[in-house]
């Protein structure tokens, strides 16, 4: 039997560890710091209500992870539903990400459109005219100048203008973030769900499968059925790290395996030699009401893009239909004194690249953390474990 080692036991993980185990020939390890597998996926209960921390709903564009998952954990799929911003200076809400049919009720809405239009305009002029020919007239309008930003506010601004980012965008990234300015992100590849103004349904995720499970606690059993036969070492840490070598101590043991799938942060796997990859960090309060539902029936979270402390409300009921005559929410606080996020920074993504680039071909960089990637999904976790599986079968 070959032997692997799995470095942290959240859905990335589990999932690489369930993956050898599907292949069979595998002697696998998992070593997780916590008490528990699953990290912020794993359900909580509090006042009897199930939840995660945050809102952890499954949404994918790829339907073979869906049925992966689906075969596992029984899904339910979700209505469609909807986001919604907050604007305390407008006092009301909007529709998140920002949509078309609701800026012709902002107050400043011939200003917005002025500067729609002066972006597009500014943009057409400086595409040759067999370009603009080539186009519909719904191309042509959505033309404009983010193709030349250096930073994240430029690409803001050139999308959509300075009021709508303003209202919008500026707070919330620089709370989301915690930092003092946007010009600072310049990995700015991600946009929230992918669009800047959406047109058509106001659902948020009419492109992908939206689902959460059946079950009571979630997704939990999946975290036991993927680790079914594996040597699962809980409230452990590594004590010591040869990854070129494929070789670490657990528990005061040398071990050396054949392959290693990481799914933690990568400069922990070579003591920071590089310097520290940064995160931010999440504080999650949980607050029971005396009401059956406290949002209206199709809205799932509320962000909010002013100076509140917090960014974003969710209702979990709406995915765990749990019943009962209150309803859980949580508030989501940004912070410093955890490591949920990696910064979208091309210099940390540099850093990150020279762990990388010291690893042996055996080792499997997976997840969140493990990649240094901040839009990695549950999903995409284990569309990692299935990639890495088909890598090693090739
Ligand atoms: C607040 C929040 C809300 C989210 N909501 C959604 C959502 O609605 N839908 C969605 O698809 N995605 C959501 N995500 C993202 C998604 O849940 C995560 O990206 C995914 O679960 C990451 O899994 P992972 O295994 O890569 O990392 P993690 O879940 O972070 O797991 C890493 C594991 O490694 C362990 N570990 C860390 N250091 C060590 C060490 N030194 N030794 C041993 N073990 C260690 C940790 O304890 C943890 O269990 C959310 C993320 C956050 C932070």
């Amino acid at each position: 039997m070959k032997k692997a080692l799995v470095i942290g036991g959240g859905f990335a993980g589990c999932a690489a560890a369930h993956q050898l185990m599907l292949m069979g020939g595998w002697d696998v390890t998992l070593v997780e710091r916590a008490p528990f597998l699953g990290a912020g996926v794993r359900t909580r209960y509090y006042g009897g209500h199930p939840y995660t921390f945050g809102p952890r709903h499954f949404l994918t564009p790829w339907p073979h992870v869906f049925e992966f998952l689906n075969t596992y954990v029984p899904m339910r799929r979700c209505a469609d539903h909807q986001f919604l911003t907050y604007v305390e200076r407008d006092q009301r809400f909007y529709t998140y990400p920002i949509h078309a049919d609701d800026i012709p009720e902002m107050p400043e809405a011939a200003k917005i459109e002025g500067e729609l239009s002066a972006i597009n305009i500014e943009a057409l002029s400086k595409l040759s005219s067999a370009e603009i020919a080539g186009m519909s007239r719904k191309e042509a309008r959505g033309v404009n100048l983010a193709s030349q930003a250096r930073n994240f506010e430029d690409f803001w601004i050139y999308s959509i203008g300075e009021t709508l980012y303003d209202k919008f965008v500026d707070r919330y990234s620089r709370k989301m973030w915690q930092i003092d300015d946007n010009k600072q992100i310049d990995d700015f590849t991600w946009s929230p769900k992918g669009v800047t103004v959406k047109e058509g349904p106001r659902a948020a995720w009419d492109t992908a499968i939206s689902a959460y499970p059946i079950a009571f606690n979630g997704y939990d059993d999946y975290f036991s059925i993927a680790t079914e036969g594996v040597n699962v070492h809980l409230s452990t840490t590594i004590e010591n790290y040869d990854i070129p070598n494929k070789t670490v101590w657990i528990d005061g043991e040398k071990h050396t395996f054949d392959l290693i799938a990481n799914s933690i942060s990568p400069d922990i796997l070579f003591e920071k030699c590089h310097g520290e990859l940064p995160y931010v960090g999440r504080d999650l309060h949980t607050i029971v009401l005396p009401v059956e539902f406290a949002l209206p029936p199709e809205v799932y979270f509320i962000y909010f893009a002013g100076d509140e402390k917090f960014t974003r409300i969710t209702e979990y009921k709406k995915f765990t239909l749990h019943k009962a005559p209150t309803t859980l929410i949580t508030l989501e606080v940004p912070t410093m004194t955890s490591k949920y996020y990696p910064l979208p920074f091309e210099s940390e993504k540099a850093k990150a690249k020279k762990y990388f680039d010291e690893m042996p071909d055996d080792v499997h960089n997976i997840g969140r953390a493990g990649t240094y990637l901040y839009n990695v999904d549950i999903d995409d976790t284990i569309r990692h474990a299935l990639e890495m599986a088909e890598k090693i079968k090739s």
